[in-house]
């Protein structure tokens, strides 16, 4: 039995050669040819007599081959194949550039068909480089609307047409992973008659109805995926951690300031997850700089006041010491023990008694004891074997923009975690400074509850944001110079370059810190990380920055500047256009975290339209989420992610942000599950649900 599954040697009319060449396109097995989907269509299908023929329109005739010659034209190079084609009507020459061998194919007496757009030559109208094909073959070149694939050297779009319909005169067994009775209600085909209509279809509504069942069938399986994640987490437990919201208010008061409305609703819907005995599964989202760490600390007291071990984990070592530092001074008032444990730092401290550096021993002992209540680090910790007394909740500072594969990673370690309470498993909080627009959210992170700070804190002055063209540089560098006798620090953001030429960026960059060091600014002290640096070599550099031994750091765009250094002022990045909007906003976010007022610079050669409206936006904004949206936009989801590999085909990244499909997957997603919540009733829907997931690595 064939099936879609099968390795496309299987196939005899596939020869060695076209096997090596087509596995470039990812064609591996023929459920593989199949998805090989048309990038578009050309209209072929209007047939008409050669008498009535026009320029400028694509056009089908079909007649007799009268007359056949090729030559060589004058400088010998090119083969040129010319013949006339009769119809009851009349004729018309066609011509072909260098395919001697259709002088055989196309022999005198042949009835055929042309499709394509006539040319004006000085003796006439005529066909140059049309499609073609035997009239008494089956239209499948022309004649009809004739898909046009992503080629590959050696592999044209004919080829895989003839390929791909000699699949639909096998006997292959399609196994529809959609429901029928879902199909049936929503009006999409079933698979095979999907395949055939996105391949060859009659009618535009073809191949419409048949792109808009498999954008179903991927969102589908992305949502049931969710789900699946979602039913099994709810089979688990958590402590129900008891607490007087009373025992937060005096904590509330201590601050310096107000919270924003939406720290006040997400501190309240992360409580109210805590008092349950399902485990919390939420994400924090807002903004660089809109106060996520306040709604965790909020989290870690309430967790802490009622007898319970939480974590805190940040991406890198500085971080997480920025995190110990910052959750020390909050609490300093409170009787709670805080540690922090990565592979440099060993410190407990407890209420606002002096720190103690310990050792690493030393500190898992007291953990395992439950005499830390907080204990803070790097992602690491959740691999590690750290033995917990008893650990009711485990808060994640996300590193990655959109780490969906990430946080399920992430996720599943932590209900592993030894928390040293049977039975149960942590509650799960993950924070992300990526503002995630509300259609990729939906489509992404149906398995868990969101809370979205989008609105900054009151006292936050305005960034200050310009595009600066090539002939503003010395005045931008002037003023630099100023803001730094003032004291204030420096980002400087050399462009982006492809991973793969991280060689050449690092070069680069190299070079950019010596033109800096000797040219620009001679007098002034100027750091440089970029990807090729060893990560100590790195956390040095920005930890002598932060204690402002730098005035300017020049950074790569691999380098996560995620620090806080309230002191810098000034954001300044290089080709500016090259970066995508929302990791513009990111580097900005990195300034502005003071009373001073702060800068972000975005040099640029570029004064195209697209170029400048998308740098414009961010003049305009400072909102992370309507810069998200806008850049999603503007974009498209492919590009939007960051990275072309994210493994989803094209078809379904224009559907990410279609909330209508989005909702409809969503909703039969859940009826199915619903109905049966382990796919038990389903299992090679689960299968393939699975086989998809996996081809999905977003960042
Ligand atoms: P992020 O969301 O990027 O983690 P932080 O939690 O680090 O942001 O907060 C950034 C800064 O804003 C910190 O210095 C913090 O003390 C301050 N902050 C947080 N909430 C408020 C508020 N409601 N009003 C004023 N300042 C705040
Ligand atoms: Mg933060």
């Amino acid at each position: 039995m064939i099936t879609l599954k099968t390795p496309i040697q299987k196939l005899p009319r596939i020869g060695e050669k076209y096997l090596s060449k087509i596995s470039h396109l990812n064609i591996h097995t023929i459920g593989d040819l199949f998805f090989h989907f048309p990038a578009r269509y050309v209209d072929y299908s209007n047939l008409m007599p050669i008498s009535q023929i026009k320029t400028d329109e694509l056009i089908t005739i079909q007649g007799k081959i009268t007359k056949n010659k090729t030559t060589r034209t004058w400088r010998r190079k090119m083969y040129l194949t010319e013949i006339l084609v009769s119809d009851a009507t009349g004729s018309v020459k066609a011509l072909w550039f260098n395919q001697p061998y259709l002088t055989e194919a196309l022999e005198e007496g042949r009835e055929i068909r042309l499709s394509g757009k006539l040319s004006k030559g000085k003796s006439g109208i005529y066909f140059s480089n049309p499609s073609w094909e035997l009239a008494s073959r089956i239209p499948t070149n022309t004649g009809r609307l004739v898909p046009i694939y992503p080629e590959t050297a050696g592999v044209t779009s004919r080829w895989l047409r003839w390929q791909i319909q000699c699949l639909f005169k096998l006997n292959i067994e399609f196994f529809d992973p959609i429901p029928q009775e879902i199909l049936q209600k929503l009006h999409l085909p079933d698979l095979k008659r999907a395949l055939f209509w996105i391949h060859f279809p009659k009618k535009e509504d073809q191949y419409l109805l048949a792109q808009k069942r498999f954008a179903f069938q991927e969102m589908f399986f992305l949502q049931i995926k969710s789900l699946l994640v979602r039913h099994q987490w709810n089979q688990e437990k958590a402590v129900a951690i008891k607490f007087n919201e009373k025992q937060i208010n005096p904590f509330l008061k201590s601050l310096p300031f107000q919270l924003t409305n939406s720290q006040k609703k997400a501190y309240l819907e992360i409580l109210k997850d805590l008092i349950k005995e399902q485990p919390m599964n939420r994400l924090l989202n807002g903004d660089v700089g809109s106060g996520k760490t306040i709604v965790a600390a909020i989290a870690l007291l309430a967790t802490a006041l009622a007898k319970y071990q939480s974590t805190l984990m940040a991406p890198t070592e500085v971080l997480a010491l920025q995190h110990f530092k910052n959750i020390t001074t909050l609490f300093a008032l409170h009787k709670i023990t805080i540690g922090l444990l990565t592979n440099s730092y060993q410190i407990i401290k407890k209420g606002n008694a002096a720190e103690k550096k310990i050792t690493r021993s030393e500190i898992l002992e007291k953990i395992k004891k439950g005499q830390v209540d907080i204990i803070i680090g790097t992602h690491s910790l959740i691999q590690k074997d750290i033995r917990f007394k008893n650990l009711a909740l485990v808060i994640i500072d996300e590193q990655h923009r959109f780490g969906v594969s990430q946080r399920a990673f992430l996720q599943q370690e932590a209900s592993k975690i030894s928390d040293g309470i049977k039975n149960k498993i942590p509650h799960f909080l993950t924070m992300s400074a990526t503002p995630i627009p509300r259609t990729l959210a939906l489509a992404f992170f149906g398995n868990l509850d969101l809370s979205i700070l989008d609105e900054m804190p009151k006292d936050r002055k305005k960034i200050i944001t310009q595009i600066i063209s090539p002939t503003d540089r010395q005045k931008t560098y002037n003023f630099i110079q100023k803001e730094v006798a003032d004291s204030r620090q420096v980002f400087i953001i050399l462009p982006l370059v492809e991973e793969s030429k991280i060689l050449t960026e690092t070069k680069a960059a190299v070079q950019e810190h010596r033109r800096l060091s000797e040219e620009v600014f001679p007098d002034l002290k100027i750091g440089l990380v970029h990807g090729r640096l060893k990560s100590e070599e790195k956390e040095r550099v920005m930890q002598n920055f932060q204690e402002n031994k730098i005035n300017i750091l020049v950074a790569t765009s691999v380098v996560e500047v995620g620090v806080d250094i309230p002191n810098a002022s000034i954001m300044l990045i290089e080709d500016a256009d090259r970066f995508g909007l929302s990791q513009l906003h990111q580097f900005r976010g990195r300034v502005g975290r003071s009373s001073y007022q702060s800068y972000c610079f975005l040099f640029s050669e570029k004064n195209s339209g697209l170029a400048q409206r998308r740098l414009k936006a961010l003049e305009k904004s400072q909102n992370g989420f309507e810069i998200a949206e806008k850049d999603l936009k503007l974009r498209g989801p492919g590009e939007f992610f960051g990275t072309r590999q994210s493994g989803l085909p094209d078809i379904g990244m224009e559907n990410l942000t279609n909330i209508k499909l989005i909702k409809i997957s969503r909703n039969e997603a859940e009826n199915l599950i619903t109905d049966d919540p382990f796919l038990e009733k389903h299992s090679s829907l689960k299968k393939e649900v699975d086989t998809f997931y996996q081809k999905i690595h977003l960042e």
